[in-house]
């Protein structure tokens, strides 16, 4: 019965199909029409949109559609909340060569003042007007659908989380996977061919495959932090400890770090010679710093310099971390601050990560009252990620 000339659902499941061409059967059925329609309010478009339709076609709904939702958002807007029903005084349109003027019963579907949809239902031009007891009748009908339509709007969004949870699941899973194995793979390799009684290793070669050893661990590690951090995320444990952050020497912590990270790049401190206080959790604010950090060596293969700065900006605390590696595209300078969400390059799929980094630099962030974005000319062309947190009162 559905009309395929429909606009296509948000929430899509065959179950609120069903359920509103049921209700549009009855209402059709109750107040002896011959056709009707069904439009849900689409709380994003901010307007109403057909979902299925009865007795009409394509061309009929489509030429009838927006007249009907105008005047029906028009008169919803000038009478009161408690009216739940209007007889229009009858529509005429002219249709592929044919007179389609109908009597059009519009009932708007509400629950608690809030607009779920209309059911509008059609009677043709000689049959008899609409009348008061008609209204009486469905009021109710109209509470029982409203409540209906809900329902399994509700059950469908519940639906599509639990799809959504199952797939960041499965994304968890074969990362996972895949990024622990490597190093694992690595240290094995390393170390059996350390152990082998036939070979006598010199010196020199024995530290250097002891070091990739200590760097695939560090690696290991790494991961594994984040992963923890993620977990206490999900498990909505955040807790935050606030002490006045003295951010000179956050910054010269950070810098520290840094240097014991890459001897290939050249690290500065930007935005001194002084640096303000501020209020927050030093050690999230320090390991934000340092996921950044991190980052923005991953991010630069062929070295050159990064900047770890801080400065005042009125009432809020500007920390960045600037790089000259490979720069964020615009469209992805949203998406990569998402859990798993990963540029995909040929030096992404080289460099280790899981893509929990940037989500967790959020989390702190956010945490904090704060925001987080990356400024980037383009590929190639260095980046820039900007922490702007509240002073807080320090
Ligand atoms: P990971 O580094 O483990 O992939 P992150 O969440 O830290 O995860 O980063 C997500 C993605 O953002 C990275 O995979 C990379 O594509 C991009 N990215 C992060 N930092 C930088 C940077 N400094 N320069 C360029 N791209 C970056």
């Amino acid at each position: 019965m559905s009309q395929s000339g429909v606009t296509p659902s948000r929430t899509p499941t065959a179950d609120l199909s069903a359920v509103l061409e049921l209700i549009l059967v009855s209402a059709i059925e109750i107040l002896k029409g011959t056709a009707g329609a069904v439009a849900l309010w689409d709380e994003r478009a901010r307007r109403l949109s057909l979902r299925v339709a009865s007795g009409l076609s394509r061309e009929e709904l489509e030429a009838l559609h927006p007249a009907l939702d105008s005047t029906i958002m028009r008169l919803l807007g000038q009478t009161s909340e408690t009216i739940s029903l209007y007889a229009l005084r009858g529509s005429s349109g002219f249709v592929g060569g044919r007179d389609v003027a109908r009597r059009i019963l519009a009932l708007p579907l509400r629950r608690v003042n809030h607009l779920t949809g209309v059911i509008y239902v059609f009677r043709p031009a000689s049959a008899a007007s609409f009348v008061p007891g008609d209204i009486h009748l469905l009021d109710v009908f109209a509470r029982q659908a409203a409540a209906a339509i809900e329902h399994v709007q509700a059950q469908a969004n519940l639906i599509a989380e639990r799809e959504r949870l199952q797939e960041l699941q499965n994304t968890f899973v074969s990362i996972v996977s895949h990024e622990l194995q490597t190093p694992v793979a690595i240290i094995k390799g390393y170390a059996g061919t350390l152990a082998r009684d036939d070979v006598t290793w010199a010196p020199s070669i024995v530290q250097r495959v002891a070091s990739a050893i200590e760097s695939e661990c560090d690696r290991l590690t790494r991961m594994i932090t984040d992963m923890l951090d993620l977990a206490r995320i999900q498990a909505g444990r955040v807790a935050m400890t606030m002490s006045k952050i003295d951010v000179g020497d956050l910054l010269a912590d950070t810098l520290e770090f840094a240097r014991a990270r890459s001897d290939r790049h050249t690290f500065r401190v930007g935005g001194g010679p002084s640096f303000p206080t501020l209020r927050g959790d030093v050690d999230k604010l320090r390991q934000a710093l340092h996921n950044l950090v991190e980052n923005a060596i991953k991010y630069s293969p062929s070295g050159g310099t990064i900047e770890i700065g801080a400065a005042e900006m009125g009432d809020r605390v500007h920390l960045w971390v600037a790089d000259q590696g490979i720069g964020v595209a615009p469209e992805d300078r949203e998406r990569i601050f998402e859990r798993f969400e990963r540029v995909d390059t040929r030096l992404s799929r080289d460099t280790p990560g899981v893509g929990l980094g940037l989500f967790i630099v959020k989390v702190i962030v956010d945490a904090h009252n704060g925001k987080v974005w990356v400024e980037s000319r383009g590929p190639g062309q260095g980046s820039r990620f900007v922490i702007s947190l509240p002073r807080g009162g320090s």
